[in-house]
C-alpha cells in the first residue's frame, strides 16, 4: 500500500458532465524541480511533511503525470473584464486535477501554468516563475492573515522559456479550495442561454456548497443572499489590511467568497484611497477605494446571470423576480458597512460600539491619505502609540493634526487596547518588494528567500526578526511595476 492509496477522491465537480468543462492532460513542464512547498496548506489537506516525496509527486505537481482518482479538466466560464461583456474565457492555463477528502471538508486541487486548453484563446497556456511566487505567497500570507482565499501548496518550475515582455521561465503554481467556482461560470450558462446547465449548476453548487439555501422558498434567490454577504465580508477584510486586489472582473470572483486569481494584486505602502495597483488598469477602475462598489456591481452581474433560473414569463413576472434579486444583492451594503466598521473599530482598539466611532476612524484615514504615512505601518504604530505615540508621528507630516486625533482616540480607547490591537494589526505583509526579493533570488536558483517569507508571513502578527520585514520599502521599490503580465 502506498500513501496514496489513503487519498479519497471524490471530483464532484466532473459530475456536473462534459457542458462545464473540457477532460485533457496537462503539458507538463519539462525537466522540472521544486521551487516551493507550503507545510501549511499541506497540513490543511491532512497530509504528512514528507508528501513531496510520494511516488510521482514533483511530476504530478509539474503537470507530466496523474495520480489514480485525479481526473484533469478545464472548466469553461464567460465574465466581464473591467466592465465589459468579455465573451467565453474560461481555464485557459489552469486545469483541475481532483478533489481530494482532508479533515476541512474536500479540496479542489488546481495547477496553474500547465499548458493549452480549449480555453486559452491567444494565450500559451503557461505561467512564470515570477507570478507563481506571488500568488504562492499572497495566498498563504493571506490565510495567515485570516482573509478568506484559495490556497496554494507549492511551486514547480523548469528551464522552459517564456515569453512576456521579455523571455522569463515556466512554473506551476498548485492551489487548493473547497471549490473554484466563479460568477462567471453562472453568466456563461445565462448568456448562452443554455438554461438547463445553469440550473444544474446553481442545483450542484448549492446542494454542496450552500446546502441551507436549499430549502428556501427560492434557492436562487437566498443562494445570491448568501454570496452577497460573503462577497462584503471578504472586502471588509481587504480594505482593512489595505490590500488591492487588481483585476476584479466577473471571472475572478469566488463564489465561496474567497480572495481568487492573484495577479498584479498589491498591498497599499503609502496610503492613497486612490491607489491604483495594477499598471495596465489605465482607468483606475480597480482602485482601492472603488473595490467595495465594483464588488456590488458584480454582484449584480450575478444577479442577471440568476434571472432566468426565476419566474419570467410575463413583464409583471420578470420585474417582481428581479426585485427579489436586486433585494438579495442589497445586503451586501449593509453588510459590508458593518464589517468595515467592526474591522475598523477593531484596529483602533475600540470597545462595545458608540456613536463617533465610525467618524474617528474615517478621521484617521484622512489624516493617512494626507501624509500618504504607510498603510500596514500606521495601524501597527497606532497599537502601540498609547505608550510610544513618536514612532507613529514620525509617519504623519501634520503632527499638530495628529495630535489632536490621537486626544480623542485616546478618550475613546481602552487603557489594555495594545495587546488587541497588534493581534489584528499585522506587522508583515506581502509588500511588493518583498516578493521582488524572493523572485530575484530564484531567479538565480535560490529559493531559499521565499521558504523564508513564507515563515514570515505565517505569522503576520509577529515581529520579524529581520526588522526589514516589517519597515517601510526602500527607495528602489518605487519602480516596481505590476501588471496583467503573468
Ligand atoms: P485573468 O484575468 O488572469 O484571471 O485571466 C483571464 C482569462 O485569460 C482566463 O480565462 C485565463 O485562463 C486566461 N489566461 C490568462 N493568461 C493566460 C495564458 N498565459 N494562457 C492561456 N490563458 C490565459
Ligand atoms: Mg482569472
Amino acid at each position: 500500500m502506498t500513501p496514496l492509496d489513503g487519498l479519497a477522491w471524490a471530483n464532484r465537480f466532473a459530475s456536473l458532465g462534459p457542458d462545464f468543462f473540457t477532460e485533457l492532460p496537462a503539458q507538463g513542464l519539462p525537466d522540472p524541480h521544486w521551487v516551493a512547498r507550503s507545510p501549511a496548506c499541506a497540513e490543511m489537506l491532512g497530509w504528512p511533511a514528507e508528501w513531496p516525496q510520494w511516488p510521482t509527486a514533483l511530476d504530478v505537481f509539474a503537470g507530466n503525470a496523474a495520480w489514480p482518482g485525479m481526473r484533469p479538466l478545464a472548466g469553461v466560464y464567460s465574465g466581464h473584464q473591467f466592465g465589459v461583456w468579455a465573451g467565453q474565457l474560461g481555464d485557459g492555463r489552469a486545469l483541475w486535477l481532483g478533489e481530494v477528502d482532508s479533515p476541512a471538508g474536500p479540496q479542489e486541487l488546481q495547477i496553474k501554468g500547465g499548458g493549452l486548453t480549449p480555453y486559452s484563446r491567444r494565450g500559451d497556456g503557461r505561467a512564470v516563475l515570477r507570478s507563481s511566487i506571488r500568488e504562492f505567497l499572497c495566498s498563504e500570507a493571506m490565510a495567515a492573515l485570516g482573509v478568506p482565499t484559495t490556497r496554494a501548496l507549492c511551486i514547480t518550475g523548469s528551464r522552459l522559456p517564456v515569453i512576456r515582455e521579455s523571455v522569463e521561465t515556466a512554473a506551476i503554481v498548485t492551489r487548493v479550495a473547497p471549490s473554484f467556482v466563479r460568477f462567471g461560470h453562472f453568466e456563461h450558462f445565462a448568456h448562452h442561454q443554455q438554461l438547463d446547465a445553469l440550473r444544474r449548476l446553481t442545483d450542484w453548487f448549492i446542494a454542496h456548497h450552500a446546502p441551507e439555501c436549499a430549502d428556501a422558498p427560492e434557492p436562487a434567490v437566498a443562494l445570491l443572499r448568501k454570496v452577497a454577504l460573503q462577497t462584503a465580508d471578504l472586502i471588509a477584510h481587504w480594505q482593512a489590511v489595505g490590500f488591492c486586489h487588481g483585476v476584479m472582473n466577473t471571472d475572478n470572483m469566488s463564489m465561496l467568497g474567497l480572495t481568487l486569481d492573484y495577479g498584479p494584486f498589491g498591498f497599499m505602502d503609502g496610503f492613497d484611497p486612490g491607489h491604483v495597483c495594477n499598471h495596465s488598469d489605465d482607468r483606475g477602475r480597480y482602485a482601492y477605494a472603488r473595490q467595495p462598489a465594483v464588488a456590488f456591481w458584480n454582484l449584480h452581474a450575478l444577479a442577471q446571470a440568476l434571472l432566468p433560473l426565476l419566474p419570467i414569463d410575463s413583464e409583471k413576472d420578470t420585474e417582481a423576480s428581479t426585485e427579489r434579486l436586486l433585494e438579495a444583492v442589497e445586503a451586501y451594503r449593509e453588510r459590508f458597512a458593518g464589517q468595515m466598521l467592526g474591522r475598523m473599530r477593531a484596529k483602533l482598539g475600540l470597545d462595545g460600539e458608540q456613536q463617533g466611532d465610525q467618524a474617528l476612524a474615517d478621521d484617521f484615514l484622512k489624516l493617512m491619505a494626507a501624509s500618504r504615512a504607510d498603510f500596514t505601518l500606521s495601524f501597527r504604530r497606532l497599537s502601540r502609540a498609547l505608550s510610544t505615540p513618536e514612532p507613529l508621528r514620525d509617519l504623519f507630516i501634520d503632527r499638530e493634526a495628529l495630535d489632536a486625533w490621537l486626544a480623542r482616540w485616546r478618550a475613546r480607547t481602552a487603557p489594555d487596547a495594545e495587546a488587541r490591537m497588534l493581534a489584528v494589526n499585522p506587522a508583515v505583509v506581502l509588500r511588493n518588494h518583498l516578493a521582488e526579493g524572493a523572485i530575484r533570488a530564484a531567479r538565480d536558483g535560490d529559493f531559499t528567500e521565499i521558504e523564508r517569507l513564507l515563515k514570515v508571513l505565517g505569522r503576520p502578527f509577529d515581529e520579524p526578526a529581520l526588522p526589514g520585514d516589517a519597515a517601510l520599502p526602500p527607495d528602489w521599490a518605487q519602480a516596481l511595476e505590476v501588471s496583467c503580465s503573468s
